[in-house]
């Protein structure tokens, strides 16, 4: 729709200027510094940073019900930086002009209803919010819009010029990292380090096609991240990875589109999604909280975090009860099929605890949970997903084993609609479907194949036929005949065909 076609008391907010602040804000000793540097932790007490706007409450004078319209027809312009996370440009990235947004599809992702035969086996209602339908097929697209938008905007401002953009990823971080970085080229390339061998063939193909420098490091993603940490504090590179808050920011846009979608009633609804790095669950929890803070939703949505028991280090802490005695103890992760979440040393920690005190403090009681999966459990509700309709990654299959875990130890009432957060392509992940269907999970995985959820193609090549065709040697005639003939009938016997 076009601008003059809009109701005229929405005119005047429908197209977000640059506004309000942004600071850096320590975790640690609450210092705050300005962000024309590029921050990644505090310079004073080295803990992380979070982007925080200090005249937030000037969005307050605005009518919770304005916000909703605001959005709600934003839907319906047709302006690139506005198509996608920074619809909610006021609580995005406030600052940035138009201009220095970088749009390149991601955001907006379809929230598909489980099927019937599904949502009775789980015996919950529930969604797939399907993430790796964005352009580099996983929700760190949202992140790195943010990330590299900031960056445009300080490259426009003067304040960095070649920006040589690096991260440490379990993939798909830099995938998406490569890709945007790629969009601003040559003013912008990138430079990614990967654990050697311990991310799929796809993830690894996309850096490469995006055409970053590409680094395979021995070990785990946790000892990249030292690497890219080292690297960060030593030279003169743009730190990409979830240490940088203005991925947080733009992996908000989650959250409010989830809202969004639900006309804003969070009434009796959860949303569950895998925590690695937990910098999803972060942007997450923190977009639900600025909503509730500007009264666009009433209600605090549940939240569910879900680990694997190959990397659970955030499901032990939440294991003690009592904050006061919660002790965060890294963990040494084992191999697993959710592989992008195989972290065993999230950076973005202290973050959740401060997040998720406020959380439960602003709800009023409890909301946010973690619960704890196997790999088994993670594989097998993947496939069952799939058999269902659902194209889900296996972090999509670690969200459906955790909601039903959740429905199994009574933290989701069956009055609960939940939003599962399928964050990646099934396609990245495809390898692992393979080894099942195979039967080739080394015994680390402690996967064994259910025999009903296997498949495998099956050759149709009679022996007795003599000629097939071949690329370039197609058959005609009465070889041709036979050879359909032939094929079909052997096709018809083992589907049990009856005959017309
Ligand atoms: C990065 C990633 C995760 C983990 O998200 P964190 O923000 O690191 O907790 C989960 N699933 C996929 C597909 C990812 O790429
Ligand atoms: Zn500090």
């Amino acid at each position: 729709m076009k601008y003059e076609d809009f109701p005229e008391n929405i005119k005047p907010y429908l197209i977000p200027k640059p506004s309000g602040r942004l600071i850096y804000q320590c975790l640690g000793c609450l210092s705050e510094f300005s962000i024309e540097k590029l921050l990644y932790t505090c310079p004073k007490c080295g803990e992380v940073l979070l982007l925080h706007d200090p005249d937030f409450d000037r969005l307050k004078e605005i009518p919770a019900a304005t916000w909703r319209a605001v959005f709600d027809y934003r839907r319906m312009l047709n302006i690139p930086a506005l198509n996608g996370i920074y619809r909610y440009h006021e609580l995005i990235g406030s600052v940035l002009s138009l201009d220095s947004i970088l749009w390149l599809g991601e955001g907006h992702t379809p929230v598909v209803e489980a099927a019937a035969s599904l949502q009775e086996r789980v015996d919950a209602r529930f969604y797939f919010k399907n993430d790796g339908q964005n352009p580099s097929a996983s929700f760190k697209d949202r992140g790195m819009a943010s990330a590299l938008s900031y960056i445009r905007y300080l490259i426009a401002e003067g304040q960095v010029s070649d920006v040589l953009a690096v991260c440490a990823s379990t993939g798909d971080t830099s995938a998406a990292a490569a890709l945007y970085a790629s969009f601003l080229s040559p003013n912008v390339k990138s430079a990614v380090l990967l654990p050697h061998k311990k991310v799929t063939p796809q993830q690894l193909s996309q850096p490469l096609g995006a055409g970053a420098a590409v680094f395979e490091i021995p070990g785990v993603f946790d000892d990249c991240m030292k690497i890219v940490e080292y690297l960060s504090e030593h030279f003169n590179v743009a730190l990409l990875n979830s240490k940088n808050a203005w991925r947080i920011l733009g992996q908000e846009s989650y959250s409010y589109e989830v809202a969004q979608w639900f006309d804003y009633d969070m009434n009796d609804k959860a949303v569950v999604l895998p925590i690695g790095n937990a910098g999803n669950i972060t942007a997450v929890i923190s977009g639900f909280l600025k909503f509730f803070e500007l009264g666009i939703i009433e209600t605090l949505p549940v939240i569910i975090g879900v680990q694997s028991s190959h990397a659970n280090p955030v499901y032990r802490y939440y294991l003690e009860p009592v904050a006061e005695k919660r002790n965060f103890v890294p963990v040494n992760v084992r191999p697993s099929v959710a592989q992008a979440a195989m972290i065993g040393n999230p950076v973005s920690m202290p973050r959740v605890i401060s997040l998720v005190k406020k959380y439960n403090r602003m709800a009023g009681e409890q909301k946010v949970f973690v619960v704890e999966v196997t790999e088994q459990a993670i594989m097998d509700w993947q496939l069952i997903a799939n058999r269902n309709g659902h194209v889900a990654c296996t972090h999509g299959g670690e969200c459906l084993a955790g909601l039903v875990a959740a429905r199994a130890n009574g933290i989701m009432g069956k009055n609960i609609s939940a939003v599962l957060d399928s964050t990646a392509h099934a396609l990245k992940f495809s390898g692992f479907q393979d080894m099942y269907f195979q039967d080739t999970f080394p015994a680390e995985y402690e996967i064994t194949p259910k025999s009903e959820l296997a498949n495998r193609p099956e050759l149709i090549n009679p022996h007795d036929l003599g000629t097939v065709p071949q690329p370039g040697k197609p058959l005609s005639g009465e070889a041709l005949k036979r050879f359909v003939t032939r094929v079909a009938e052997e096709i018809a016997d083992r589907l049990e065909l009856k005959r017309i």
